[in-house]
């Protein structure tokens, strides 16, 4: 017997605090009861679970990993029409989630799932997966200027934690330096704002890495099932 709440999660119906106010709002019904108390427990294998009438038994949990093009939003649908993620998945029936976000002009690795409880365990400011871009920035910036973003940069939502830095590639002619950064954090297009901070903004930004997970091949625009090996890894 799991809670109401952590079971639907694990389902992929939303966060669990999402699932908290499902609940309160009478949406979950158990066995054809409504319940609307948090608390309660239920068994998924054998109780019937409905949300708005639909069940939530039976779905299976998909891990998928897309080569993020720019010019794409990270959300399930978007009011002015631009492209969505979802695009990118044909075949893919189920509802899936990103995995957090990649802005509309960031290319790279963007997990995406079905299990809220996988998703939420990623993104919590606790659990330090290890995430790697490349950025091309403007100018080429000092070792000094990398060094304070090794270090940690003061940006208005606060200090940065330690980040590993280092040269990709300079282009003098061009006059821009592509950058190697991983951090341990994942604030809100955290990575422009630390090169904005060094006056050296990124024009270009492509996530490589997310935890052991890189790109290996697969090209812009396309998806691939992760192994469960992969999803193991990254718990
Ligand atoms: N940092 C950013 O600035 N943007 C992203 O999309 C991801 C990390």
């Amino acid at each position: 017997m799991e809670r109401l709440q952590k079971i639907l999660a694990q389902a992929g119906v939303a966060s669990r605090r999402k699932c908290e106010e499902l609940i309160l709002s009478g949406v979950v019904e158990v066995n054809g009861e409504p319940v609307t108390t948090l608390g309660v427990k239920a068994d998924p294998a054998v109780d019937i679970i409905t949300v708005k009438g639909r069940p939530i038994k039976g779905e299976s949990k998909l891990y998928l990993m897309l080569h993020k093009p720019k010019g794409v939003i990270t959300s399930a649908s978007d009011p002015q029409g631009r492209k969505v993620v979802k695009d990118y998945l044909p075949g893919i029936k189920e509802r899936v989630y990103p995995v957090g976000r990649l802005d509309y002009d960031t290319e790279g690795l963007l997990l995406l799932t079905n299990d809220g409880e996988f998703a939420n365990l990623l993104t919590h400011p606790s659990h330090h997966v290890p995430k790697t871009y490349w950025a091309t920035v403007k100018g080429i910036p000092h070792g000094s200027a990398l060094e304070r973003l090794q270090q940690g940069i003061l940006l208005e939502d606060g200090m940065t934690a330690p980040a590993e830095v280092e040269y990709h590639d300079v282009n003098t002619e061009k006059n821009q330096a592509t950058i190697t950064i991983t951090i341990y954090e994942g604030r809100n297009r955290q990575v422009r704002r630390m090169f904005d901070a060094i006056n050296h903004p990124v024009v270009l930004l492509r996530r490589v890495r997310f935890g052991e997970l890189g790109l290996h091949g697969l090209a812009r625009g396309k998806f691939r099932h992760l192994t469960p090996r992969e999803v193991q890894d990254l718990r």
